[in-house]
């Protein structure tokens, strides 16, 4: 199985301008092999790729020398991507013809792991034909030979490595414990075994920060130094806050992964009922859905089962003791579940994760 970790890597000033000259040479071959294509069409008006020879981007080497200069792997990928923008486009013409790619805030390549060719040590990523190593932040380890890795320059100018790994699989003992788990604003999540899992404070402390900085980049001038400074600003907390949901995404899911066998989530759609905290909102949409993938992939890396309330499914609803349904909670202001027909009391999200458990039993 592949897995993918993306780390940060603090390339010096030497080797950024080799990552530049990587990132500037495989768009180059990308838009090269492209104009060729177009201009081999317009001449033979065929478009069979399978009949067709395209230039290799090996063969612009002689023309353009300084092509030599970086990694050859990471034009060969530049030509993979070509040919697989292509495909797509004659498998779905909606799709739309590939496009030139054009200079822009994010630069990227990718290379292959070719006979030991990449790897870590001491904190330092070794890469094809640079020859010093770069210094990585390894927040997390993993097991399996790396496949290929992609190299990438944010708009706030920082540079991050995603590894592509393979590993073997790596079950879990099973467990008879099962969870549901209710996903909402004020706590990230709450489980059906009263387990709370907060959002973190220093994730809150940033999304506060980031709603003012975005209301000073607002007031800017258009074109201005101080517009081209706020925006900076934004984008550097924006991955900040990424970051940090994330690694509490991570967190979370691996727990819940861990201990238990069977995972109930209500369908997230559910929850765009809510319309009010726009920003949170927005938000906590997006952790929403990392956070379904990230438990959907661990649980078959490790031989867990997910299941998916039916979005009809009123969890927030139904009495989780004797099943009456009520519709108290439609208020979301409304914290106590109190059944009119039994009188179980109980906290609203407490309840709700209670009634997804039953779904898997
Ligand atoms: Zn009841």
């Amino acid at each position: 199985m592949l897995k993918a970790y993306k780390f940060r890597i603090y390339p010096n000033e030497e080797q950024k301008v080799y990552l530049a000259k990587t990132f500037g040479c495989t768009r180059f071959v990308y838009n090269k092999m492209l104009a060729d294509r177009i201009k081999s069409y317009e001449e033979n008006k065929e478009l069979d790729i399978k009949t067709m020879k395209y230039p290799a981007p090996a063969q612009y080497k002689n023309e353009f020398e300084w092509l030599k200069e970086v990694d050859s792997l990471a034009l060969a990928n530049a030509q993979m991507n070509l040919d697989k923008a292509y495909k797509n486009f004659f498998r779905n013409k909606s799709i739309g013809f590939p496009k030139f790619k054009k200079k822009t805030n994010t630069n990227n390549y990718t290379t292959n792991n070719q006979n030991g060719t990449v790897y870590i040590e001491n904190s330092h990523i070794k890469l094809p034909k640079l020859k010093s190593m770069i210094k990585i932040k390894q927040h997390r380890q993993f097991d399996g030979l790396i496949k290929s890795c992609t190299v990438s320059q944010v708009p706030s100018g920082k540079y991050y490595i995603s590894i592509l790994v393979d590993c073997e699989n790596i079950e879990l003992p099973k467990t008879d414990k099962k969870v549901g788990v209710d996903l909402g604003i004020k706590e990230f999540a709450i489980t059906s075994d009263g387990e709370i899992f907060s959002n973190p404070k220093h994730l809150k402390k940033s999304e506060k920060r980031l709603a003012k900085l975005q209301k000073d980049l607002s007031r800017k001038q258009k074109g201005s130094n101080n517009r081209k400074k706020a925006r900076i600003k934004v984008s550097r907390l924006h991955e900040k806050i990424a970051n940090q949901r994330k690694d509490m995404l991570h967190k979370v899911s691996t727990q819940l992964i861990n201990e238990n066998q069977v995972i109930v989530i209500e369908d997230l759609k559910v929850s765009n009922m809510i319309k009010n905290h726009k920003l949170a909102k927005s938000i906590a949409d997006v952790s929403w859905s990392e956070f379904r993938t990230m438990l959907e992939y661990k649980s078959k890396w490790y031989g867990r089962e997910i299941i998916i309330a039916p979005s009809n499914y009123a969890s927030s609803q139904l009495c989780s003791n004797c099943g009456n349904q009520s519709n108290q909670t439609k208020d979301l202001s409304c914290r106590t579940y109190i059944c009119p027909v039994c009188g179980m009391i109980m906290d609203r999200d407490i309840n709700a994760s209670k009634n997804l458990l039953k779904l898997a039993m």
